[in-house]
């Protein structure tokens, strides 16, 4: 018998004390089978296994590292920050920075507050609109996640897609019931929704591109008719970036599809790999948070200086000329190539790149909607994932979850990942 890798190892005492063995669901390789990698080092686009084998990576750590692992001028405003403090628990010069440049990039900010996840930004963001509103009731679109909070996980995207349990046990039902679920992308069912409760809706949140459902492109009449319809009723419309800020484009999805929502959430992307999460929006709603307000919302790490350091640097690459530019034809470069390749072989699949994210789908055209996004060949994904894996290219272990490019990766890299996937769909 051979001795188990490494990599197999550690996964085995990995399971002894952490629930399935991760931290985070989504990383356990659940649905695509097989452990998970545990890594050592990233450099630039490649990251490595405990094995020492080295993979491209398109997860990204999921979205925030869109300069790549390791850059020098991100590491090196970390450890000169780390150096003189890890937290103060109190107002840093930084934080202004970090404030004042988010609110200049984005127009529809006028005042944000710091957190250390996108979870905490989305959960307060919501407490906020409720008691700006004074109404409950949140309305969220089916695949759509928004994080862990109770009212979120209701039908929501990501790990609860996954692994096929979109309403998570342990949310009271007497909350769950404040939370209205409407299919994304349907105008006529955001119509009904708001003819019939509309001076009850507090708040309206959605990711404007979805990534949490593999990727799903949103109708521009979509996001048009909700913002109208909010705009008229007087509920709150919240943006939820936290994966799109950044990453999309310089302006995010709000850039994009030129709307002005009430409230954005950020995360991933604005602290460069380090916890930071943010929500802001209009004064008058801002105003209501404490210490100005009667909406409370706070937290120990929050703005803390070596993670908005970190944050800082790398908004700080994003803003070289013709950053988005070139993110944007690379990760298209990766999409037209896979598609390609798989036509050259007849393999049923199609994928999209919006910015630097990308969906691949085992389906005869990009879907539209959650229903569309479940079509797909979920066993190709997985049979996909794993020869990609064996050659070295890592991609996210869901067939529900956005894939990453990043500034590091270059074009030779994104053709040595196509050249892989036409081997892989030789031999499908
Ligand atoms: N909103 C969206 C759109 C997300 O994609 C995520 C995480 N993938 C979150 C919120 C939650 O962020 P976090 O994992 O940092 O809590």
């Amino acid at each position: 018998m051979s001795t188990p890798s490494r990599n197999d190892q550690l996964f085995a005492r990995a399971q002894r004390h952490i629930p399935g063995g991760v931290n985070s669901p989504v990383r356990a390789f659940r649905s695509v089978g097989g452990a998970p990698r545990f890594f050592v080092e990233g450099k630039g686009p490649r990251v490595t296994d405990v094995d020492g084998k080295t993979y491209l990576d398109y997860v990204c750590s999921w979205g925030p590292l869109i300069a790549g692992h390791a850059h020098p001028e991100v590491l090196a405003a970390v450890n000169e920050t780390a150096a003189k403090s890890l937290s103060f628990g109190a107002p840093t010069e930084m934080e202004l920075d970090m404030a004042d440049l988010l609110c200049d990039i984005l127009p529809m900010l006028d005042m944000v507050r710091l957190v250390s996840s996108g979870t905490e930004a989305t959960m307060s963001a919501i407490r906020l609109a409720r008691g700006y509103t004074g109404r409950d009731l949140l309305v969220k679109f089916e695949g759509c996640y928004h994080g862990h909070s109770d009212s979120l996980l209701v039908k929501a995207g990501s790990g609860l897609l996954t692994f096929g349990n979109p309403d998570s046990a342990g949310v009271p039902a007497d909350l769950a019931k404040h939370t209205l679920v409407l299919p994304y992308n349907d105008v006529t069912a955001l119509e009904a929704a708001f003819a019939e409760h509309g001076d009850k809706i507090a708040v309206v949140i959605v990711e404007a591109v979805v990534g949490n459902m593999n990727l799903i492109a949103p109708k521009p009449e979509f996001l048009k008719a909700m913002r109208e319809l909010t705009k008229k009723n007087g509920s709150v419309l919240i943006f939820d970036e936290v994966m799109t800020g950044f990453r999309v484009g310089p302006q995010g999805a709000q850039g994009l599809f030129g709307i002005d929502a009430d409230l954005v959430t950020l995360g991933k992307v604005i602290g460069g790999g380090l916890p930071v999460g943010a929500f802001g929006g209009k004064r008058e709603i801002m105003e209501k948070i404490a210490p100005l307000g009667p909406v409370y919302q706070a937290g120990t790490l929050s703005g803390n200086p070596v993670a908005v350091a970190a944050g800082l640097a790398t908004l700080k690459l994003t803003r070289a000329p013709g950053f988005y530019e070139t993110l944007t034809a690379r990760t298209k470069r990766l999409t037209d190539g896979l598609v390609a390749a798989a036509k050259k072989h007849g393999v049923v699949f199609s994928a999209q790149s919006v910015g630097g994210m990308f969906g691949l789908y085992f389906a005869p055209e990009c879907p539209a909607t959650y229903d569309a996004v479940m079509a797909c060949d979920k066993e190709a994904f997985n049979r996909f994932f794993h020869a990609m894996l064996d050659a070295g290219h890592y991609f996210a272990p869901s067939a529900f979850e956005a894939g990453f490019v990043s500034a590091a990766h270059t074009d030779a890299d994104i053709d040595a990942t196509i050249a892989a996937a036409d081997a892989v769909f030789a031999a499908w």
